[in-house]
């Protein structure tokens, strides 16, 4: 098996993946988010959709067997793995105005946002084309009478990871995340493998 590309904390990465392919995204250290978001290789503005994907899915924590679709509805990725089991899909990528917003920060990270509208920059994605990322790992409950939700650390030990697989030809962007409360206070790298189908 391929050594796994390491993506350094508070980092981010855009690489393609071929139809077929098979992405996995390792959390080596234990407690880390990855911001994953997934493009249309043959048409930029499909971009991957959590309305359409929570709507057909019914649910808001998907594992092995959902399917995420883009905006046109049609399926981009599939999870074939999780070893973790709680994943996030509500919440946009954490940004300078989430740390200005949120935590008050004076000088803000640029954070998940800035980190991909960098990696994604020269394949063509403009940040306003960034939607409501898939949050890999990222813990986030919601009270079911109130609709209250909380971002606790994740629950994902050393090693554990999710895998993908293609059902396009994508451009696909993430992100050791950035932001504090979701990854339990301390930021830890991403590992990621592409390996064929
Ligand atoms: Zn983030």
């Amino acid at each position: 098996m391929a050594d796994p590309t390491t993506i350094p904390p508070r980092s981010g990465a855009a690489f393609t993946l071929d139809r077929g392919q098979m992405l996995t995204v390792i959390d080596p250290e234990g407690r880390q988010v990855s911001d994953l978001l997934a493009f249309a290789r043959d048409d930029l503005r499909e971009v991957i959709s959590s309305g359409r994907t929570l709507d057909y899915a019914n649910r808001i924590y998907l594992t092995t067997g959902d399917r995420l679709y883009s905006n046109r509805s049609n399926v981009m990725l599939e999870i074939v793995e999780d070893r973790v089991g709680r994943h996030d899909f509500l919440l946009t990528p954490c940004s300078k105005d989430t740390f200005r917003i949120i935590y008050g920060d004076t000088d803000p990270h640029r954070g998940c946002f800035g980190n991909l509208a960098a990696a994604l920059e020269p394949y063509g994605v403009e940040p306003d084309a960034i939607p409501v990322a898939f949050n890999c790992f990222m813990n986030v409950p919601v009270d079911g009478a109130t609709g209250k939700l909380s971002v606790l650390p994740p629950i994902s030990k050393a090693g554990d990871s999710i895998t993908f697989r293609a059902a396009m030809d994508l451009v696909i962007g993430l992100t050791a995340c950035s932001a504090p409360a979701s990854n339990g206070g301390s930021f830890k790298p991403i590992e990621y493998r592409v390996e064929a189908a």
